[in-house]
């Protein structure tokens, strides 16, 4: 069964073909297919934005593929009421400009005191196959927002979210320990176990 992954990220890429590499005959970017679409993420969920990702993507490259896996993701703050949510990358207004977004953030939660720092990463993931109903699945990682920037790794918000289990920020840890414990990963792994489950039905 042939994969088409509706990302160019290669970190994302590695990240699938480590969990899922052994269910799909081969497993291709948009980029190492030769593929190009950009598909308006409008909707007011991660799994909205999930699903239709997955679905018009399979619908645009017809019989070349036989699924299209998709994901949407974002940061969840809770004395935000959730923002900046499906409009993560866009927070500040200038996608995909990471230092403002940060900016933005720690600016609106200045008054709010550590207590209620409380966020979470979301991650879900949309497998669409031919001629079936999408797989969709979440994970999430539970942090809370420092007042000040930590770490130099990653991207995104990681410089500010303080994971408790390690003591650190997300962009303090590396890229291995990061994805060990990442809301992308548990997404995938929930994913993937849904699958097993279909398969053992079947035999
Ligand atoms: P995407 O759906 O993976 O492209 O993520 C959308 C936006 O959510 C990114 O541009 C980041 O601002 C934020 N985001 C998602 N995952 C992470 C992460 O692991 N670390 C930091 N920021 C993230």
């Amino acid at each position: 069964m042939k994969l088409l992954l509706a990302t160019n990220n290669a970190h994302k890429a590695r990240e699938i073909r480590e969990i899922l590499g052994e269910r799909f005959s081969e497993i291709l970017t948009m980029k190492e297919a030769g593929i190009e679409l950009d598909v308006d993420e409008d909707g007011s969920t991660f799994a909205e934005n999930a699903q239709k990702k997955a679905r018009e993507t399979l619908a645009y490259v017809g019989d070349r593929f036989d699924a299209v896996l998709a994901d949407d993701s974002g940061l969840c703050v809770d004395a935000l009421n959730g923002a900046p949510g499906v409009y993560s990358a866009r927070f500040s207004g200038d996608a995909h400009n990471d230092a403002k977004n940060n900016e933005k953030l720690i600016e609106l939660l200045k008054d709010v005191p550590d207590p209620l720092r409380t966020a979470r990463f979301c991650c879900c993931v949309a497998l669409q196959r031919v001629g079936a109903e999408p797989i969709v699945a979440q994970g999430e990682v539970e942090g809370t927002i420092l007042h000040e920037s930590r770490g130099e790794n990653g991207f995104g918000y990681d410089p500010f979210f303080f994971y408790a289990p390690f003591q650190k920020s997300f962009a303090e840890l590396s890229a291995d320990e990061k994805n060990a414990v990442s809301h992308r990963k548990r997404a995938l792994q929930k994913l993937k176990e849904a699958l097993d489950v279909e398969n053992r039905g079947r035999f």
